[in-house]
């Protein structure tokens, strides 16, 4: 058996390849089934105790805040990958249970179509429409389509959606943003708002109380990490938390706690249908990015030492504490980009940034006069957004 030594204790590796070892067991659990899966700190499990304890955390989770109110309204967002089909399996699972387990609300789905971002013919791009659509089918929710590139956040139903075409101008316009002098840490850094903006306005639209979205362990280690790097750690806080209370609709992360062999196993126990992993994706747009080197890095820890991925995730949830008690005093006004909250004092580092940036810009002067000609009004910008709109081009 492959281990590990992490925290001074001995982990069995619970990594795909291990576990053929434990197959021949009976599970513990319900005396009844064959082992099928041993996750790090637990017991050998069968599939249906495994489904059972994945979607116990998941509701554990939900129902131990009391955030979602009986009857709620939610938007689900769906991208046609794994983290996001868990999330509307479970919800799906829920939402069809007997009354007494039932969870009550009103789903609509939500996919955003970044397929502007990429240069994907009208086929290409069709084609991925339609195979979202067939995944859409089997969870039976109403469903919503919109582009990364709509300025003015139109929301079609999913049908509709499909048959609709992207508009020229609106591609144009963000690629134009994104040029080739562009840092791809900006360009990430952009667009993430852009897409996170989408979904509150789209819930904001359809009149949702909350939007769910599908972050799990690692990717919120890899925010919490990256947020740091670019100056945003003021706003960690709600970058990782169960709810994210910015702007107009509160964004829910309802599988955070799961970790990737959960999102693997139950994807592979339900046999749910999911994009191909070779699909296009945002990380190889923004191949050299910051968020992307974080991202190997956290991906590495994933393969290696999984439990440091949870440790860094603990750590930086009491961090947040910390931060939303000292830090997250907001006099000068939230935001007009991402909604985090603008701290009245700027911290020793900031200042010292922002000198370093005033001294390199001024011996710039083209890049200077390139900045003061912007549209976007900065004292009403966080720290972080600020260097977005110094790199992404405006005019
Ligand atoms: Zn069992
Ligand atoms: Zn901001």
């Amino acid at each position: 058996m492959c281990s590990n030594v992490e925290d001074g204790t001995l982990v069995s590796m619970s990594r795909a390849e291990d576990e053929p070892l434990y197959l021949d067991e009976i599970c513990k659990k319900c005396n009844e089934s064959k082992v099928a899966v041993k996750l790090k700190f637990k017991e050998a499990q069968c599939e249906n105790c495994f489904l059972a304890y994945v979607r116990h955390k998941f509701r554990a989770s939900l129902g131990s805040t009391k955030i979602v109110g009986r009857g709620a309204t939610i938007l689900i967002v769906y991208d046609g990958r794994r983290k996001s089909s868990v999330l509307l399996d479970m919800l799906r699972f829920a939402f069809f249970q007997d009354a007494y387990k039932k969870l009550h609300f009103e789903p609509h789905v939500l996919y955003i179509d970044d397929s502007a971002l990429f240069n994907l013919t009208d086929e290409q791009r069709n084609s991925r429409l339609q195979r979202i659509d067939v995944l859409l089918e089997r969870f039976g929710f109403k469903s919503y389509g919109t582009s990364i590139a709509d300025t003015s956040h139109r929301v079609l139903s999913y049908k509709e959606y499909m048959k609709s075409s992207v508009q020229n101008d609106q591609v144009n316009d963000l690629r134009a943003k994104l040029g080739p002098t562009v840092s791809h840490t900006s360009s990430n850094d952009y667009i993430q708002n852009i897409r996170t903006n989408i979904i509150r306005n789209v819930a904001s639209h359809l009149n949702a109380n909350f939007a769910f979205t599908s972050e799990i362990e690692s990717d919120l280690a890899k925010i919490f990490l990256t947020n740091i790097t670019l100056g945003r750690g003021g706003s960690v806080c709600q970058d990782i938390a169960f709810c994210d209370t910015r702007g107009n609709v509160p964004i829910i992360r309802p599988i955070r706690n799961l970790d990737i062999v959960e999102v693997e196993h139950y994807i592979k126990f339900n046999k749910i249908d999911c994009l191909d992993d070779e699909d296009v994706q945002l990380d190889d747009l923004f191949e050299k990015s910051l968020q992307n080197v974080t991202k190997s890095f956290v991906d590495e820890l994933q393969s290696n030492f999984p439990s440091t991925i949870s440790t860094i995730f603990r750590t930086g949830d009491k961090i947040s504490g910390i931060t939303v008690d000292k830090n997250c005093i907001v006099d000068e006004g939230n935001c007009t980009f991402c909604w985090s909250g603008i701290p009245s004092q700027k911290s020793e580092t900031i200042q010292a940034l922002e000198y370093s940036r005033f001294v390199s810009e001024n011996v710039s002067a083209n890049r200077s006069n390139f900045v003061r000609e912007r549209s976007v009004d900065e004292s009403k910008l966080c720290y972080g957004c600020k260097n977005i709109f110094k790199d992404v081009s405006m005019t």
